[in-house]
């Protein structure tokens, strides 16, 4: 070790990018790195329980492999040794993939998914499984068959959902990244709540093979990070064509980790979305929104408010799109082919053993979409539910191709409040569906979005997220705009928002 990086917990403080280049000079193992990251996790996880599965011992042996290819002398990436935590929603060989559910307790998948392929084989050391709502269905990890998460900067309070396991794993300083998934705001809300860095990359630029589907249409594998940087690092990792995935764009990844080091927003035309402001927004949030758009204009953007009327419709229309798709995915747990199987005896039919396992392995709100979606879809109906929804989706991409006409990127608050207490809306749909007012329109028109940090709420003292939308295969500028974001802030409060692990 280097005289400037001494202890277990210097480790875990460093950035994902310092870690690979202490790796790359010398200085740290990958063995050190990912031993430090396991005591972290065996020290807090039981607070924060971010975690549904552990593989010290896997990790341990693919960092001695890092640690052996470089002593060798070849050539390795920027994360190479770097450890991360994969949410459970993504196929890993040998390692649990449960998804939240009971209905998948125990199932271990033959393959991993590409982006965990490409992940192991950028060196990148997998320490887990992160916990999640249900097939990734929330906003607050409370539909967790396996219990809920628990916000690293206040225990009592939600760490955002559907991935909350994966951003309180960065935020807790488990894990200097993670991967979620993001289908209707579930890597960006939760970075928002956690005060860390989440990305939805473009619909098609990260493969989703090997992702348990929730809605097809709109699923988004995408890195979460402290640092606008390391998520670059992680998305030019996982991002590019993979012809497993038929909806893979096959053309070449924006230049986003050289955008993560531009920083710069000169010049650049900025929208702020008329549509996410008012009523139901926390004061506290809206304040710092406001001074983020002001810092903006101070460092050289232009910046217009952009109407999106459409936008009001998002939610309703998600709302009927996602639960079609899901109750057509969700098939396919049927107590006959992964995980769950109930009444398997003499006295039960095939048809009986597929509703009782149904019935006992799935939660309450994968039930409601299941019933919801099933409804939406059926005869009759299918032209007054799903047609619409589908005639709204595309009245919300015009609405999108007629602001991004006129600007560069749009911006608004990520979430309308911050982190809600745990037990706060969990029996109350409506209000746990809210949370994803201002991140649902970015999937169902498939284009990029990040949430970085834009301070903690003067109300409350809980992290605020800015979110930046850019057009698809546009990703760059988000990360462009999220880097000058994080660079003037760091330099007005003398620091990143979190730099020092909660004293958990
Ligand atoms: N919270 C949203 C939902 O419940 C988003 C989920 C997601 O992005 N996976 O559907």
């Amino acid at each position: 070790m280097s005289a400037g990086v001494s202890t277990a917990s210097d480790l875990t403080r460093l950035t994902a990018a310092q870690t690979g280049a202490a790796i790359a000079a010398g200085e740290i193992s990958a063995v050190e790195t990912t031993r430090a990251h396991l005591e972290r996790i065996a020290a807090v996880d039981a607070r924060v329980h971010a975690f549904l599965h552990v593989d010290a011992e896997g990790a341990l042996a693919a960092a001695a492999a890092v640690d052996a290819r470089r002593a060798a002398g070849e050539q390795l990436g920027p994360l190479a040794g770097v450890p991360i935590a994969v949410k459970d929603v993504i196929a890993t060989s040998g390692l649990p993939t449960t998804c939240g559910s009971r209905i998948l307790e125990g199932w271990v998948p033959p393959y991993d998914a590409t982006v965990v392929r490409r992940l192991r084989e950028a060196g990148v050391v997998v320490l887990g499984k992160t916990n999640m709502d249900e097939f990734a269905m929330g906003s607050s990890t409370e539909h967790s068959a396996y219990g809920p998460t628990h916000n690293p900067w206040d225990l009592d309070r939600i760490p955002g959902g559907s991935g909350g396991g994966s951003a309180a794993s960065v935020a807790a300083f488990e894990a200097p990244l993670a991967i979620g998934t993001d289908t209707g705001g579930s890597i960006r809300q939760p970075a928002a709540v956690t005060g860390t860095v989440g990305v939805k990359p473009t619909y098609g630029g990260v493969s989703r093979y090997g992702l348990v589907a929730l809605a097809s249409s709109l699923d988004q594998a995408g890195p979460c990070a402290r640092t606008v940087l390391d998520a670059a690092l992680l998305h030019e990792i996982i991002a590019g064509h993979d012809p497993l995935d038929s909806t893979s764009i096959d053309s070449p990844t924006p230049p986003v980790v050289e955008a993560a080091r531009a920083a710069d927003v000169r010049g650049m035309r900025i929208g702020v979305v008329r549509q996410f402001a008012g009523e139901g927004y926390q004061p506290g949030v809206q304040q710092r929104f406001t001074e983020a758009v002001a810092l903006f204009e101070d460092l050289g953007a232009t910046v217009v408010e952009v109407d999106c009327p459409n936008f009001d419709y998002a939610l309703p229309a998600y709302y009927l799109i996602l639960p079609s798709e899901c109750s057509s995915n969700l098939a396919r747990f049927d107590g006959m082919r992964y995980g769950l199987r109930v009444g398997d005896d003499a006295t039960h039919s095939a048809e009986e053993v597929m509703a009782l396992t149904r019935a006992a392995g799935f939660g309450a709100e994968a039930k409601r979409r299941i019933i919801l979606g099933t409804y939406a879809l059926s005869s009759g109906y299918y032209d007054a539910y799903y047609g619409q929804a589908q005639k709204v989706r595309t009245l919300i991409v015009r609405d999108f191709d007629a602001a991004f006409a006129q600007v560069d990127v749009l911006v608004s608050p990520t979430t309308p409040t911050t982190a809600f207490p745990l037990g706060e809306r969990v029996d109350d749909p409506m209000a746990m569906y809210l949370a994803d007012l201002c991140t649902i329109p970015s999937n169902l028109a498939g284009n990029a979005s990040m949430s970085v940090p834009c301070g903690l709420s003067p109300d409350d003292g809980l992290p605020v997220g800015l979110q930046m939308i850019a057009p698809p295969m546009a990703d760059d500028r988000l990360y462009r705009v999220g880097g000058a974001v994080e660079a003037a802030l760091r330099d007005r409060w003398g620091h990143l928002l979190i730099e020092e692990a909660p004293p958990l």
